[in-house]
């Protein structure tokens, strides 16, 4: 397994990013910044922007466009104009099912942050520290759909926030119920996103599609893998999703049942001590700690918390009695980076420690 900083013969990887001038796209491009096993051969997006430069093209949301980037010819989303091992995916949901499945088909290993194939029972739905043994499934799928590369999905963005807060309470006391109300940014729905006269001063409770995600995602990322297949862990969630005037950073609060009877002491025990699958330490996107509790009793907050880790750490605090089901606590992570960008490209570095890819 590799998890050094370099590759042998400090090699790198070429990646290509679909979707790169979108708010996710965006994000990849600053976290591939400098890394040291991948390397950015090409930027893909819709036929508006193909045949410009990046640059001209991208409305860039945060910090400075890398000029490297910038100078870039965006190409269209087809694996005739890519020349990338690893592809990862921003692309809208409209158009990620055919665009990912033909460069699956043409031999890349596509790393995806669209719900089109999240759910199929032979896609991956990783989050690493929580189930990376589910990339497993990848063998499935080849054998299945004839694919000489694959698809690896992560998980809706508040999904991944709260499956992260869950993990350590389903591993320890297996989980009955929960009930989950999240507080989303803007950034979630895009760019342009949401227009200023509906979020501004305003609270939306109501995200397209948003609610359905959560419930049915969870179960599949904190299920078990036996026999090639995911049995999706049992307990019942119920979903409120309410976007936000925040910029960044989905804060979810959670009512926690679990099989037993469980104090609050005993889960801020278990989540304290939570690491996370060892395969997914130590690589180049590995936060110090994938999850963190604080005592603070007014955090954790989306402005204060949301950077935690780069933006790969999920922050947790606020863990206390629940008068009707067990426990309740709070937990915040970065949409764009822990639920987006940053959790995509921390698989493809579990994929080529492993061995799955990258061995050229
Ligand atoms: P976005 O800002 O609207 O970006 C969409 C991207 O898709 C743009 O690069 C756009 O290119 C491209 N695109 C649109 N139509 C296309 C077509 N016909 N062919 C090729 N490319 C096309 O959306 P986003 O927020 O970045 O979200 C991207 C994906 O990630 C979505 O599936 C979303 O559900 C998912 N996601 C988002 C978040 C988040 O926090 N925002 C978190 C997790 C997952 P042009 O600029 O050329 O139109």
């Amino acid at each position: 397994m590799t998890t050094s900083s370099t590759l042998p013969g400090g090699r790198r990887i070429k990646v290509a990013v679909l979707g790169a001038t979108g708010a996710v796209g965006q994000t990849f491009i600053r976290q591939l910044q400098g890394h040291p096993w991948f390397t950015v051969s090409a930027v893909a997006a819709s036929e508006r922007s193909a045949g410009q430069k990046y640059g001209a093209v991208t409305r860039w949301i945060e910090g400075v466009m890398p000029d490297d980037i910038a100078a870039m010819t965006v190409v269209e989303c087809v694996p005739e104009q890519v020349d990338a091992e690893i592809v990862f995916s921003a692309l809208d949901s409209g158009v990620a099912g055919t665009i990912e499945g033909a460069f699956a088909a043409a031999g890349r290993m596509v790393l995806s942050n669209a719900k089109n194939y999240r759910m199929d029972a032979d896609v991956p739905l990783v989050i690493p520290e929580v189930n990376a043994g589910h990339l497993d499934l990848l063998q499935v799928q080849r054998q299945r759909r004839g694919w000489k590369g694959g698809i690896v999905t992560n998980a809706n963005c508040a999904a991944t926030v709260a499956a992260m807060a869950l993990a350590p309470l389903q591993e320890a006391f297996g989980l009955k119920s929960v009930f989950v109300t999240t507080f989303q940014a803007i950034s979630g729905a895009g760019y342009p996103g949401v227009p200023s006269l509906d979020i501004l001063g305003n609270v939306i409770p109501y995200i397209g599609d948003e609610e359905p995600k959560i419930e049915r995602e969870m179960n599949k990322m904190l299920g078990r893998l036996t026999n090639d297949a995911i049995t999706p862990a049992p307990f019942a969630v119920s979903a409120h999703a309410n976007r936000v005037a925040t910029e960044n950073g989905h804060l979810t609060c959670l009512s926690v049942a679990c099989d037993r009877r469980v104090t609050a002491d005993e889960a801020l025990e278990v989540l304290r001590s939570w690491r996370g699958d060892p395969s997914s330490l130590g690589l180049p996107s590995s936060p110090d700690r994938a999850l963190v509790v604080t005592d603070a009793v007014d955090r954790p907050q989306t402005r204060r918390d949301v950077r935690a880790g780069n933006g790969m750490t999920v922050t947790v605090g606020r863990v206390r009695p629940d008068p009707i089901l067990d426990v309740k606590l709070v937990a915040l992570g970065h949409n764009t980076i822990r639920g987006a960008a940053g959790g995509s490209i921390l698989n493809a570095e579990v994929l080529v420690s492993r061995g799955v890819i990258g061995q050229a």
